[in-house]
């Protein structure tokens, strides 16, 4: 026996209730991806607006109607604004009150006149709309994790597709005043693919989360706090266990006298040097360098394809810029400089690990020379 239009509509209730728990639990435990908060107030909306629709299929009243239209319209402006937030991490505030906005500026005043087939056919054009809309979000941010993004822009697609059925259906039947619900093949349709939608768009949703916690989680492993750029254990995955390629140059920074700096200015203004430290590394290197923080105030630069000269004018750049710098420290300016030391990959190839101990080798000739400046391995 087939379901009747009520038990699915129970069943779209229920289902939307527990996904909109799971996912507002899921917010709750981390509270950094509001994408999910968002999606958990759109199914929430929408638990709802079942229900009070499933009043007005019972007694097809303008204000029940009114009530129902507003949170189906609430729902899927921010089930919209969650995939905005999931893909430009931008707040989607504004374009949920635009889109919750322009849904009742167009479907109601027909269905407060009594034209309520033609507030239907507009209600099922607009959250088609904003289903189609959600779907782009998805699609334009799939690069992230591309297997489940393609999924959840399916179920969106065919769940868009259900609603455009049921506006299409009812403009063939032309009926522009009914005086009850719809009722025809493309809403019990609908139903289904809404329940298909909302529990397999959940699922995703939650593996997608998964995904982007563990991403964030490897992004920390591999990153140096304070300075943003790469740590040790990045540095080794990649290119630890590989031979050095030819023309392949390592460049070892070590700043000079730090120890004095800490203990004249403070642990904070020695980290605050060491940010500044970082940036004129970005500013200088270039966007295919590699730049690491080892540990301490050692800093090492890896450049491809390079000839001795590039490498020498990088990091006499590096040096000099460093060098130049104000840094504003509480109120006052100090000065730092910096050592390097430079070694390339010879054409016998030689082991990471080898690479960068010459460039130590000639780092530390830079520091017996008198620091503040550049050396090359011989
Ligand atoms: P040299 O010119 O010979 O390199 O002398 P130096 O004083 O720079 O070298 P040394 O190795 O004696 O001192 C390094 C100092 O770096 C010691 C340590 O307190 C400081 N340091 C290490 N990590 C950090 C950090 O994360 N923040 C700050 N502020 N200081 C750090
Ligand atoms: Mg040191
Ligand atoms: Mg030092």
């Amino acid at each position: 026996m087939a379901p009747d239009y009520q038990t699915l509509l129970l069943a779209i209730g229920l289902a939307g209730f527990c996904l909109s728990a799971t996912l507002f639990a899921s917010w709750m435990s981390a509270r950094v991806e509001r994408f999910l908060l968002s999606w958990s107030i759109g199914i929430g909306c929408i638990v709802p607006a079942v229900a009070v629709y499933s009043l007005y299929i019972d007694q097809a009243n303008v204000a029940i109607g009114c009530l129902a239209f507003t949170l189906q319209f609430l729902g899927f402006a921010f089930i919209y604004g969650a995939a905005y937030r999931f893909r430009s991490g931008a707040s989607a505030r504004r374009r949920i009150a635009i889109v919750f906005a322009a849904c009742l500026a167009i479907a109601l005043p027909p269905l407060v006149a009594g034209y309520d087939g033609i507030a239907f056919i507009a209600l099922n054009l607009l959250i088609t709309a904003c289903l189609a809309a959600t779907a782009r979000e998805y699609w334009r941010g799939r690069a992230e994790a591309p297997l489940p993004l393609t999924g959840i822009v399916t179920l969106y697609l065919l769940t868009a597709v259900s609603f455009l059925l049921c506006a299409g259906v009812l403009i063939h039947d032309g009926r522009w005043v009914m005086g009850h619900a719809p009722d025809n093949w493309a809403e019990n349709l609908n139903l289904v693919a809404a329940i298909m939608g909302i529990t397999g768009i959940g699922a995703m949703s939650l593996a997608l989360n998964q995904w982007r916690v563990a991403g964030s989680h490897r992004h920390a492993a591999m990153t140096d706090a304070l300075t943003g750029l790469l740590n040790r254990r990045a540095l080794f995955d990649r290119y630890g266990a590989l031979p050095v390629g030819e023309h392949q140059a390592a460049i070892a920074f070590d700043l000079d006298n730090f120890k004095a700096v800490n203990d004249r200015h403070g642990h904070a203004a020695g980290d605050a040097v060491l940010m500044v430290f970082a940036d004129i590394l970005r500013d200088s290197c270039g966007v295919a360098a590699c730049l690491a923080r080892l540990g301490g105030e050692e800093f090492v630069v890896v450049l491809e394809r390079t000839l001795p000269e590039r490498a020498q004018r990088i990091a006499e750049r590096v040096r000099e810029d460093f060098a130049a710098k104000l840094i504003p420290i509480g109120g006052r300016s100090i000065t730092c400089t910096v050592s390097a030391g430079i070694a390339l990959a010879g054409e016998n190839g030689t082991s990471f690990d080898s690479l960068l101990s010459n460039a130590d080798e000639a780092l530390y000739m830079s520091k017996r020379n008198g620091r503040n400046r550049v050396s090359l391995a011989a």
